[in-house]
């Protein structure tokens, strides 16, 4: 038996949103095998849908009937070292735990991407990162199913395969199952230095106390200059901007937060206006960096 499937489940811990939201079907596949096995099942047969940590997305419907197949790759979370600079990893493990465990092994590098919530996939997709550093700088090789060929693959990277919050995986049909990172050595507690000084920046700045799915919107670029998307939806009023259940953080107006109860309506309602109002005063089109499910 290399999958788990289970019936009839709550898709609240599944978002950090937290939406209510139920799924009828979710699959924890154990290992590469049990994963082709289960998509060359329910290929055509039923809408796939992989989640990671749930810390990007919003969920659209209240109730994901059985047409749709969640798959989730929480067991398959190892992390193991190949020598003194490279990681292999698997796409469910979290990124917290990939940094922690390259810290343990007096690896660099990784530090500003322990308090961004995610799985390794998740963080692949969406090229995960903070304005100087992102994930896909420090990978070497990835292996994926290719849903439009239908086998599993692994090769080496390029630099053209990782973009603005995107990369070649989330643009071709694919499921990232693991990957190689290389780094250099370093000193362990100088690391610990930097990701606590990281953790504490990101703390102080973003709204934890509520729960969201990160920013919102990608960071635009016009004029060959980029926009920093809370100071626009600032002059455009929106800090603190309310509708029902959700708002824009009075905090970081980057951030839409769940003051309770938010629902799917509200949230995309929230989304319009910002969009509408920062296109009307600064000519700038804002693109969603959530995914919407
Ligand atoms: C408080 C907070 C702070 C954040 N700060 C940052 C930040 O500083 N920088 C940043 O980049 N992001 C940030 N984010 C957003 C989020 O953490 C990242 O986008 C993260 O990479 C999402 O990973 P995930 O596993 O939760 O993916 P999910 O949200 O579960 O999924 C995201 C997308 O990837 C797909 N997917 C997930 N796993 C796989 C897989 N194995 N194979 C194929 N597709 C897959 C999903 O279908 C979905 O389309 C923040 C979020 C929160 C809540």
């Amino acid at each position: 038996m290399d999958v788990t499937i289970l019936n009839d489940l709550s898709l609240k811990t599944y978002n950090s949103f937290k939406l209510e939201s139920k799924a009828s079907l979710m699959a924890f596949p154990h290992n590469n095998n049990g994963l082709a096995k289960l998509i060359q099942t329910y290929e055509g047969k039923k809408k796939i849908i992989l989640i990671g940590k749930g810390s990007n997305v919003i969920f659209s419907k209240k109730d994901y009937s059985d047409e749709y197949l969640f798959v989730s790759l929480k067991l398959m979370d190892n992390i193991e070292l190949i020598d003194e600079k490279t990681i292999s990893v698997q796409g469910g493990a979290k990124m917290s735990d990939l940094v922690w465990f390259a810290i343990e092994n007096n690896i660099k590098g990784l530090e500003f991407l322990e308090d961004i919530p995610g799985t390794v996939g998740g963080g692949i997709i969406m090229n995960a990162g903070t304005y100087r550093n992102t994930i896909g700088k420090f990978i070497k090789s990835i292996t994926y199913y290719d849903l439009t060929k239908n086998e599993i693959i692994s090769r080496e990277v390029e630099e053209e395969n990782f973009g603005k919050r995107k990369s070649y995986w989330s643009e071709n049909p694919s499921i990232v199952l693991s990957a190689v990172l290389q780094s250099e050595q370093g000193d362990y507690v100088e690391s610990l230095r930097i990701t606590m000084q990281e953790k504490e920046k990101r703390y102080m700045k973003q709204p934890r106390n509520y729960p969201s799915a990160g920013s919102v919107f990608v960071r635009p670029e016009k004029d060959l200059k980029e926009h920093v998307v809370w100071e626009l939806l600032d002059k455009v009023g929106l800090r603190g901007y309310a509708i029902n259940g959700c708002c824009f953080s009075e905090k970081h107006p980057g951030f839409i937060v769940n003051i309770g109860g938010a629902e799917y309506e509200d949230i995309i309602e929230l989304v319009r206006i910002a969009k509408e109002r920062v296109l009307e005063k600064f000519d700038v089109e804002l693109n969603m960096e959530w995914k919407i499910i």
